[in-house]
C-alpha cells in the first residue's frame, strides 16, 4: 500500500474527548476513528489488525468448534425466559418499528450483548440425542452493552467485538473435559499475540452467567480496570472482587504473598452447567430414552478491546509498536527524496510485495515527517533508502518492535530479507 493512496492520514492534534492512551495513539495514527464514547469505526490498518486479530482466533476456536454468525438483534422473549431481562444492567434494546408489533411480546429488540439466549434454541433445533453430543459452535461478531463509563477507548466499547464459542456436553465430566481443552487453546492464542507472558488465568466470579467461579484471561496493563493478585510462579492470579483472604484460603492460595496489579480482562470462560438449558428447556435423550438436561460452556474472547490491549502493552512515546503477528503491513518503505532512492524503493515495494509494505511516496511530506509517521504507526520493520545507504549498496533495515536496533541489508538480496529477519 502506497501511504499517497491510503485513506487516511496521521494527525497530530486530536479531539480532547478521546481520553485514553489507546484510542488518542489509534486515532492519531490513522487506524480508529471515535463516532462517540465507546463507539469506533475501524479504518483500513484497524481493520487490518481486527482481521488478523480475528483471524489467530479462527485459527485455534477452530480446532474445537465450527464457526456460524448469529443476529446482532433478537426477541425479548428468551431474555425473560432466563431472568436476565432485568439482571443485565447493561441490556440495550430498542422499540419495534410497527404499531402491532408494539403491543406484542416482540415489541422490544434486544442488541445482544451475548449469545446464550440465541445459540440455545438453535443447538435444540438440530441436536437432541445422545449421540449428538458433544459440540461447539463460535462466531466472531458485534456486541453491544450500554456501559456506564466508556472513557477507555476500545478497552471498553458500547458496541465491540467479541468471539464467543458455546459448548454444549451430555455431563458435567465432558463439558470439564472440553473446558481444559479450550483452556490449552487460550494459551495459544494469547502467545501467538504477543502477550502471553503477561496473561493470567484468573479465578473470577460467575458474574451474570453462574454462582460458581469463571476464569478470566487477563492481561496485566496499568490502565486496565481490574485489580488481581497475581502468582507469577504458578502463573495463576485471582481477581479482587472474589479473592476476600477466605476466598483465597480455599483456593489454597496465601493471600499475603500475592502481588496486586492492575489489569485488563482479554477474555472469560464459563462452566454454565445446566442453568440455560433448564431456563429454556433444552434436553438430550440418553440411550435409554430418558430425558435430560444438557451440560454447556461459554468462552468468549474481547477481540477489539485485545486490540486496545496490544496498543498500550507495546507503544512507546513515539507510538505504536505491533507485534509481526499482527502489524497492519510487516515493512514501512522511508525514501529520502531523490531519484535514485526512489528507483531503488520501488523495487524493494516490489520485491517485497504490496500487502506487506506500507510505502511511503508522499511528495510533500518532509524527511522529519516520514520517520515521525513510519514510528507512529507502527510497522514492525523501517526500511530507509538514502543516499548514504546507496553508496554502499544498501537498504538500512531498523526494527520498530526491537529499541531500533539496525543493520544495513545489500539491495540485490532484498528478497532474503524476510528469511533473515524470521
Ligand atoms: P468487564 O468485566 O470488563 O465488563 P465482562 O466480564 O462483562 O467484562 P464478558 O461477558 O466476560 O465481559 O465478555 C467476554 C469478553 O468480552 C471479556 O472478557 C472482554 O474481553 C470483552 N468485553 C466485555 N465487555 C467489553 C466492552 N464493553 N468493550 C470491549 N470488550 C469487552
Ligand atoms: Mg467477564
Amino acid at each position: 500500500m502506497k501511504l499517497s493512496k491510503l485513506f487516511t492520514k496521521t494527525s497530530k492534534n486530536i479531539s480532547s474527548q478521546i481520553e485514553s492512551v489507546n484510542a488518542q495513539l489509534l486515532t492519531r495514527a490513522g487506524y480508529i476513528y471515535q463516532e462517540m464514547a465507546g463507539v469506533y469505526a475501524f479504518l483500513p490498518l484497524g481493520m487490518k489488525v481486527i482481521k488478523n486479530i480475528e483471524q489467530i482466533v479462527r485459527d485455534e476456536m477452530d480446532k474445537i468448534g465450527e464457526e456460524l454468525l448469529m443476529p446482532a438483534l433478537s426477541g425479548r422473549e428468551r431474555w425473560h425466559a432466563t431472568k436476565r431481562h432485568d439482571a443485565i444492567d447493561i441490556l440495550m434494546s430498542t422499540r419495534a418499528a410497527n404499531e402491532k408489533a408494539l403491543e406484542k411480546s416482540t415489541a422490544e429488540y434486544i442488541l445482544n450483548p451475548t449469545h446464550e439466549e440465541i445459540i440455545t434454541p438453535i443447538a435444540k433445533h438440530f441436536r437432541t440425542s445422545y449421540k449428538d453430543f458433544p459440540f461447539a459452535v463460535y462466531q466472531i461478531q458485534t456486541k453491544f452493552r450500554n456501559e456506564a463509563r466508556a472513557k477507555s477507548g476500545l478497552l471498553r466499547g458500547r458496541e465491540f467485538i467479541m468471539k464467543d464459542l458455546y459448548s454444549f456436553h451430555t455431563s458435567e465430566d465432558d463439558l470439564n473435559k472440553f473446558y481444559e481443552l479450550a483452556k490449552e487453546r487460550y494459551d495459544a492464542i494469547f502467545d501467538r499475540l504477543g502477550i502471553g507472558q503477561d496473561t493470567y488465568i484468573t479465578f473470577a466470579s460467575g458474574g451474570d452467567f453462574t454462582d460458581d467461579y469463571s476464569h478470566e484471561y487477563q492481561t496485566v496493563l496499568e490502565s486496565g480496570e481490574d485489580v488481581i493478585y497475581l502468582d507469577r510462579k504458578n502463573k495463576v492470579a485471582y481477581n479482587k472482587e472474589v479473592a476476600t483472604p477466605e476466598d483465597a484460603k480455599k483456593l489454597g492460595v496465601n493471600f499475603d504473598e500475592l502481588e496486586q496489579v492492575m489489569a485488563s480482562e482479554v477474555g472469560n470462560i464459563f462452566p454454565l452447567s445446566t442453568k440455560f438449558s433448564e431456563h429454556l428447556d433444552y434436553k438430550y435423550s440418553d440411550e435409554d430414552n430418558i430425558q435430560k438436561n444438557v451440560w454447556m460452556g461459554s468462552y468468549g474472547i474481547g477481540i477489539s478491546r485485545l486490540m486496545g490491549v496490544i496498543t498500550e502493552k507495546f507503544a512507546d512515546d513515539k507510538g505504536l509498536v505491533w507485534p509481526e503477528s499482527i502489524a497492519p503491513y510487516m515493512y514501512h518503505i522511508v525514501a529520502l527524496p531523490d531519484e535514485e532512492n526512489i528507483k531503488v524503493a520501488n523495487k524493494v515495494y516490489e520485491t517485497l510485495g504490496e500487502d506487506k509494505c506500507l510505502y511511503d511516496d508522499r511528495d510533500s511530506a518532509s524527511t522529519g515527517e516520514r520517520f515521525a509517521d513510519a514510528d507512529l504507526i507502527g510497522c514492525p520493520v523501517q526500511i530507509v533508502v538514502s543516499k548514504k545507504t546507496l553508496e554502499n549498496n544498501c537498504v538500512e533495515v531498523i526494527s520498530r518492535s526491537d529499541k531500533f536496533e539496525s543493520f544495513m541489508h545489500p539491495i540485490d538480496e532484498i528478497e532474503s530479507l524476510e528469511t533473515k529477519l524470521a
